[in-house]
């Protein structure tokens, strides 16, 4: 324990203080005189008996049925403890909503670790680049089915808030967490499939485990290490978890998008492969399998010495093993049977050696573009564990069937093409093996009924802005601009539409509507991705006619072509101007599907999400060093704005997030306000009848709906506990 004598050096950890020690160390409530001989509270006030004793009194009447108690506990330079209310939890109580306000209640929030802060029901999810003890299952118990403001923001409470939605409206929920790369994002969804299986009484322990298993081993694929984030999702990942209509957990499905696959051939300086590809390898090699999988024990295959120069550094990694091992849980918990993990393992070793086949040119009288394979082992290798003839494996690399007028010829490829063959073929294994294994998840998690409902999960990269950006950052670009327009349509649009129809007053707030990038992305036939499509189909085109025909065809304000950087064009996103350089881009939207069917499955995506309730979380970096405790105000303030933030506060401030049909409304609250044989009608006035007899303020009717505030519906629901 810390030694903290100042009072107000003490006051300061206090929060600290009961998150770190007291949660650990009292299962139930503690005794008063437990809590007296408490180390720390011992420590901090020695031998100020009265005021040990009056702490510990506060905190054995506070602990457990509300640790909000300690957001309001001050201790003042006269060592006098002093309750405040803490309106900060909310930056929609705020008096003043200016940004410098927000940040510096934010900024002040994070010095004493509370990291997560309310804009109504949006939760900011500062990230805190330590462990903070805040997640154990006492946490999950003391966000069960609560008042939201019984207890600090937490990525629980909305957890909790989806889980209610659910049960209490039988409608589906979607939890969508955004942010930029290395903010918080896939920690967050892990914490919320943590708590989602708590919440759904997941008593089947084995269900439970392999629904918590699921994360951890389709990111081994999914993961790698980046300049930015370690362990930075390369990959877009929907997770709906299947209730029954109790809310019971009874199974999971989960989508990916847009998986990066480029990086199994070639990553940035300073960037890593997939973790699946260390993990294997030092797993393997110290299982003594190496051999069995035909993989090489000198020096490490092509597609990770970028990282691992020589064996050591690969095989001396103790976490590699480990999580080899832990991938392993994962893979038998779940379902997967020997022989499946056994032809994954081939398939990761045909890729290494695919990797490690080179090519020669052949010149001879007649022919001076043919390629062979000098060197045949890997060739044999990656053939025999894919079970196909080394020949077969060598002729598809170094030639290709054209059929021309009915006629198939032959073409030999050069030892470049033949490359780029090998490289596809490489990258097309990786994405099919990712994609049957998160099938084979799918199927073995997949409930045994049809009905129920469920509480998706969308953890999706985040914006991404490098020195040398690619289409793979067009891709994510796009997919988060999409994001941004259905956060928009959500909190804004439709926000004001439902006003309008309902005839309440609603002044308008003013926003940034990216809907026109999108159009200029996603226009047919003119925009961004039909002409990439287009282009990649002419066998001529090059990376300069791309350009060319972007900047004939694309006017607008958001698109531009700089004048001295060669083969680039601009983009201003919602978040950022972002330089892309058209390097490769035609070869890589031929080697992934086109670009606008990806951009389809996406629609899809949101498509699916608009049927849910949404509930959003903003992860948000406090600094690009991953530093505790460190907040750059800056950086902070780009992304708040950004995401909309300044906005949203303004809005929802004035906004009613619930707005139920008279009819649901009168239904579903009637007991608060008639007995139960009453039956009364489902009108108007009997609405109102009830919200005057629960003593509600500050409700709007409109046309056919009560316009609720969260709280109202907060309290609502525990008068109804109470009757
Ligand atoms: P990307 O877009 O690159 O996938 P991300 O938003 O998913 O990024 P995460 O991988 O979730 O980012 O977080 C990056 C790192 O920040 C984590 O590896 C972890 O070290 C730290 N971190 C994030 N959230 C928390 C948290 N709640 N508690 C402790 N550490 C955290
Ligand atoms: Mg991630």
């Amino acid at each position: 324990s810390p030694t903290l004598r100042h009072p107000e050096e003490w006051s300061r950890s206090f929060s600290h203080f009961i998150s770190q020690c007291l949660i650990k160390d009292f299962e139930a409530r503690p005794s008063v005189t437990h809590l007296l001989e408490h180390p720390f509270i011992k420590q901090a006030h020695g031998k100020d008996i009265a005021l040990r004793q009056q702490l510990a009194a506060l905190i054995q009447e506070q602990h457990l049925v509300s640790l909000t108690s300690y957001r309001h506990v001050r201790i003042n330079t006269r060592k006098t403890l002093i309750i405040e209310s803490c309106p900060d939890d909310d930056l929609v109580n705020l008096e003043f909503l200016d940004e410098e306000t927000i940040i510096s209640h934010l900024h002040k929030r994070y010095d004493e670790l509370q990291v997560y802060t309310y804009v109504g029901d949006i939760l900011i999810a500062l990230n805190p680049f330590q462990n903070l003890s805040i997640y154990s299952p006492q946490f999950s118990k003391l966000y069960h089915g609560v008042k939201r403001a019984d207890n600090p923001p937490h990525i629980f409470a909305t957890a909790d808030a989806a889980y209610q939605g659910m049960v209490t409206f039988c409608k589906d929920q979607c939890i969508i967490i955004s942010g930029e790369s290395g903010a918080g994002k896939t920690e967050s969804a892990h914490l919320i499939v943590q708590h989602l299986t708590f919440l759904g009484k997941a008593n089947n322990r084995t269900l439970r485990e392999k629904i918590l298993q699921v994360n951890p081993l389709v990111e081994a694929f999914g993961n790698a290490c980046t300049a930015i984030n370690d362990n930075s999702s390369r990959f877009g990942k929907y997770l709906e978890m299947k209730f029954t209509s109790t809310g019971a957990v009874i199974g999971a499905k989960i989508s990916e998008y847009l998986l990066e696959k480029s990086r199994v051939i070639k990553q940035a300086p300073g960037e890593e492969n997939f973790h699946i590809f260390y993990y294997i390898y030092a797993g393997l090699y110290h299982q003594d399998e190496l051999k069995t999988y035909s993989l090489p024990d000198g020096t490490p295959p092509r597609f990770v010495i970028q990282h691992c120069k020589v064996m050591q550094d690969i095989v001396s990694r103790k976490q590699y093993k480990e999580q080899f091992d832990a991938i392993q849980e994962c893979f038998r918990n779940i379902g997967f049977t020997e022989e499946e993990v056994d032809s994954v393992y081939k398939i990761l070793s045909a890729i290494l050696n695919t990797g490690n086949i080179e090519f020669a040119s052949i010149t001879s009288q007649h022919q001076t573009d043919k390629s062979e394979v000098p060197n045949s082992e890997a060739l044999e290798n990656a053939a025999s564990l894919l079970s196909i003839g080394p020949e077969e494996l060598q002729e598809a690399l170094t030639s290709q069937c054209v059929v021309t007028r009915g006629e198939t010829i032959i073409r030999t490829n050069t030892v470049d093409k033949a490359a780029d063959v090998r490289d596809a073929m490489s990258k097309a294994l990786y994405g099919r093996l990712f994609s049957w294994i998160v099938n084979r998840i799918n199927s073995l998690l997949q409930p045994d009924m049809n009905s129920g409902m469920n509480v998706g999960i969308l953890d999706i990269f985040g914006f991404e802005n490098f020195q040398k950006n690619s289409f793979e950052q067009l891709c994510i670009n796009i997919a988060n601009e999409q994001i941004q327009f259905y956060f928009n349509q959500h909190i804004f649009a439709l926000e004001q539409m439902e006003y309008q129809s309902e005839e309440v007053d609603a002044s308008l707030v003013e926003y940034e509507d990216n809907r026109p990038i999108l159009d200029m992305f996603l226009q047919k036939p003119m925009g961004l991705l039909s002409l990439l499509d287009e282009e990649s189909r002419f066998p001529q085109a090059t990376d300069q006619t791309l350009v060319d025909k972007f900047e004939d065809n694309l006017r607008c304000k958001y698109f531009w072509i700089p004048k001295r950087v060669e083969l680039c064009f601009g983009i201003q996103h919602y978040a950022g101007q972002v330089m892309y350089n058209v390097n490769g881009f035609l070869e890589k939207n031929r080697d992934t599907l086109p670009a606008d069917i990806v951009v389809y499955s996406l629609m899809d995506l949101l498509s699916k999400m608009v049927v849910g309730q949404p509930h959003f979380v903003r992860c948000i970096k406090p600094n690009d060093d991953r530093q505790a405790l460190l907040f750059c105000k800056e950086r902070v303030m780009v992304q708040l704005r950004y995401t909309g933030i300044l906005e949203t506060v303004n809005i929802r401030r004035q906004g009613y997030s619930h707005r139920i049909l008279f009819e649901d409304f009168v239904n579903r609250y009637y007991y608060l306000a008639f007995r139960a044989h009453e039956m009364p009608e489902t009108s108007k006035e009997n609405a109102v009848a009830i919200l005057e007899r629960a003593k509600l303020k500050d409700w709007v009717l409109g046309k056919t709906k009560v316009f609720l505030k969260y709280y109202h519906v907060e309290q609502l629901n525990l008068l109804l506990r109470e009757v």
